[in-house]
């Protein structure tokens, strides 16, 4: 079980340290957590959680290794940070981004390669699921990938992200299954990810974790997941 903090444009390098600091002291055990600050911030965040079972990983990597790409940073430049993985192919990156399913490719590609663990992103929009989308959408945004033991697809519904609206556990569980049909990785989910609902979403048989934007922000929200997680 695998939970997976996205901070997105959240927690500038004090802010961090001060979550990090306290995270440090809470009881998380038995689950595997991972925190994802944006790239100012990923150097305190390495170096406050030295030691600890928890890992950092970026939101975003490119796929080349160094050259004039104004703004992005590589695999290899994350790895001397002491960084474990980096998310890929966020929602967010592909709507207001310009993001492509090829794009998203290239990033997970070259950061498996460097090493790195990726937490690779895909989800349907709420128009793609009305006319009956989404398992085509699913197939085309994860054309491109193959299983890899450093590979996690997170699956989230493009409408229950930052939304309050959560995929029911069962409709959860249907979109895992099939996204494990087309790479036998494990999946988490990810959309409005809350305290109240984790364990009801982690306790499906091919929920293997959770991706957690908006409560991955305050300790106490994290942490319930965290230990929702840890008796699923
Ligand atoms: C996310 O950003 O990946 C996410 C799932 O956000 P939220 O939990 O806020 O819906």
């Amino acid at each position: 079980m695998l939970i997976a903090g996205n901070w997105k444009m959240h927690k500038s390098p004090a802010e961090a340290a001060e979550f990090c600091l306290a995270l440090r002291d809470e009881e998380v055990g038995g689950v595997d957590v991972v925190v994802c600050p944006p790239y100012v911030s990923l150097a305190v965040a390495v170096q406050l959680l030295a030691g600890t079972e928890i890992a950092v990983a970026a939101q975003n990597v490119h796929w080349e290794q160094e050259g004039a790409y104004t703004g992005e940073i590589s695999a290899r430049m994350l790895l001397e940070l002491g960084v474990y993985g980096t998310i890929v192919g966020h929602s967010e990156r592909r709507q207001l981004f310009g993001e492509t399913d090829e794009s998203v490719a290239k990033r997970a590609r070259a950061a498996l390669d460097a090493g790195l663990f990726v937490i690779a992103c895909a989800g349907e929009t709420e128009q793609e699921r009305e006319r009956g989308a989404t398992e085509e959408v699913l197939r085309r945004q994860l054309s491109m990938f193959e299983a890899d033991d450093n590979l996690v697809i997170a699956y989230e519904p493009v409408w229950a992200i930052g939304t309050g609206k959560t995929a029911t556990p069962e409709l959860a569980q249907e979109a895992h299954t099939f996204i494990k049909s087309l790479v036998d990785v494990p999946v988490l989910y990810g959309g409005s990810v809350k305290p109240d609902n984790a364990a009801d979403l982690l306790g499906q048989p091919d929920v293997d974790g959770a991706l957690v934007g908006g409560a991955s922000l305050e300790l106490d929200s994290f942490t319930a997941i965290c230990r929702a997680a840890a008796r699923s």
